[in-house]
C-alpha cells in the first residue's frame, strides 16, 4: 500500500487533492470498496476512471488546477464522458455558468446549469438537515451545507435530483456528471458516492467490452 493510493478490488477513482475536504471522500470511497487516488498531477489523473471534486474554495481549486496543468485534461475527460462527482465547490467547478464568481474565475463546465456561489444568507450559511432525493430511493439524505452554492437555473440537458422546501435546487445530474451543494462525505451518507461508483463501473464495462 502506498501513501497515494489504497489497494482494493474496486475501480480506481481519483479525488482532486489540491485543496478542500479530500480525506472524507477518500474514506467514503474506501468504505465502498473503491481504490482512492489523490490526484494532484496530470500523471495521476491519467490513471483513474472517475474523479471526485471536493468542497473547498472554488476560486482556489480553479487557480491550482490551471497552475498544475490539470484543468485542460479534466475538461477533455468530461467531454469524453468520464464520470465525475462534485460536492459544493466541486459543483461550482462542474457548472457551465456562475453567479457571484470572483473576477476571472473559470470552471471546468459540463453541467448545463447556472450556479450561485455562497447562496445561503449569512445566518444560515452552514446547516445540516434532511433532503429528499427521490432517485436515490429510501430515506431523505442527511445533508451538511457549508457556505454552499445553489443551482439558479437548470438547462434542458441537466436534470434536478433534489431541491429544498423553498425550491432551491441542490443536486443535479447530466450524463456521467453529478453535482450537489452539500457534503454527504461529512454526514456519512453513502448513496451519492454509490451512484457515482455505479457510473464508473458502467464506463469500465463499456471500455472493456
Ligand atoms: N463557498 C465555497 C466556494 O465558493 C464553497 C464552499 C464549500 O465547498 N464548502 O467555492
Amino acid at each position: 500500500m502506498t501513501q497515494e493510493s489504497t489497494k482494493a478490488d474496486g475501480p480506481r477513482v481519483g479525488v482532486l487533492a489540491l485543496q478542500g475536504d479530500v480525506r472524507e471522500h477518500v474514506a467514503m470511497l474506501e468504505r465502498l470498496g473503491a481504490e482512492a487516488v489523490r490526484v494532484r498531477r496530470p500523471e495521476e489523473f491519467a490513471t483513474v476512471d472517475g474523479l471526485i471534486i471536493p468542497g473547498g474554495e472554488s476560486s482556489v481549486i480553479d487557480k491550482l488546477t490551471r497552475m498544475f496543468g490539470l484543468a485542460d485534461p479534466i475538461r477533455e475527460a468530461i467531454r469524453a464522458g468520464m464520470p465525475m462527482f462534485g460536492t459544493c465547490a466541486g459543483l461550482i467547478m462542474l457548472a457551465d455558468r456562475l453567479v457571484d464568481a470572483i473576477d476571472g474565475q473559470q470552471t471546468f463546465g459540463g453541467l448545463d446549469v447556472t450556479v450561485r456561489r455562497n447562496a445561503f444568507g449569512r445566518q444560515v450559511d452552514s446547516f445540516e438537515g434532511p433532503v429528499a432525493v427521490p432517485s436515490l430511493g429510501g430515506d431523505p439524505v442527511r445533508a451538511a451545507f457549508i457556505r454552499g452554492p445553489v443551482v439558479d437555473t437548470v438547462g434542458p440537458d441537466a436534470s434536478v435530483l433534489a431541491a429544498l422546501d423553498d425550491g432551491s435546487v441542490v443536486a443535479v445530474e447530466q450524463g456521467n456528471l453529478l453535482g450537489i451543494s452539500f457534503h454527504p462525505e461529512i454526514s456519512g451518507e453513502p448513496r451519492f458516492h454509490e451512484r457515482f461508483l455505479q457510473r464508473v463501473a458502467e464506463r469500465i464495462a463499456v471500455r472493456e467490452g
